[in-house]
């Protein structure tokens, strides 16, 4: 059994927060245990609870169409959420549950070892950009070691805002420039040493 599939195991059974009780299913994550392209949205909906998979709703479908829209297959990513268990009436996580989930996520991260990390939504963005605005932000890449973290509304958010929704598809449409940035720069220097941050422009 790989590290990933006892992770799983183990946040199916998980009850380390009080989103524990109200679960139908907890939704440890899926996809390729080493896809380059990790999407870490917010917490599990109604449709995910009851499926036990991130991203089935429309939101799900909406991520679906816009992967294909640049030639990805869900298939070829990780797909992931800050917590894994449905919050009741699907209200915002509270910081202790984000808290409480973080170690799975780290987990997810050191094993999976993706080269681009995507948040979906201001919860995943603020664990790689403390502080910042999604509306300020969004679609601007940075990089730290040879990761490159990239900031996207989240895809149910921008289903009900039309303004949002332009932005995320233009966001995601700078998704494979992302990847020839990141290969070229691998080619450059294969161990980038630095830890800082740094502001990528693609264009
Ligand atoms: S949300 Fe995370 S920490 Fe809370 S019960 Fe579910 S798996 Fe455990």
């Amino acid at each position: 059994m790989s590290e990933l599939t006892e992770l799983y195991k183990e946040v199916r059974v998980c009850q380390k927060c009080i989103l524990s009780q109200g679960r139908a299913n907890a939704v440890p994550g899926e996809g390729p245990e080493d896809a380059d392209i990790l999407f870490i949205g917010e917490g599990p909906g109604f449709h995910e609870d009851r499926q036990g998979r991130p991203f089935v709703g429309a939101a799900g479908n909406y991520l679906n169409e816009l992967l294909e829209k640049i030639d990805l297959k869900r298939e070829e990513v990780y797909i992931t959420n800050v917590i894994k268990c449905r919050p009741p009436g699907n209200r915002d996580p509270q910081p202790e549950e984000i808290e409480a989930c973080r170690p799975y996520l780290d987990r997810q991260i050191t094993l999976i070892h993706p080269r681009l990390i995507i948040t979906l939504g201001r919860y995943s963005m603020q664990r790689y950009f403390p502080g910042a605005s999604i509306s300020r932000i969004h679609g601007q890449p940075k990089r730290v070691g040879n990761v490159i973290y990239y900031p996207m509304f989240h895809p149910a958010a921008a289903l009900h805002q039309p303004r949002w929704r332009s932005l995320l598809e233009e966001d995601m449409g700078k998704i494979p420039h992302l990847l020839a940035k990141l290969d070229e720069l691998e080619e450059q220097e294969p161990e980038h040493p630095s830890t800082q941050a740094q502001q990528l422009s693609l264009f």
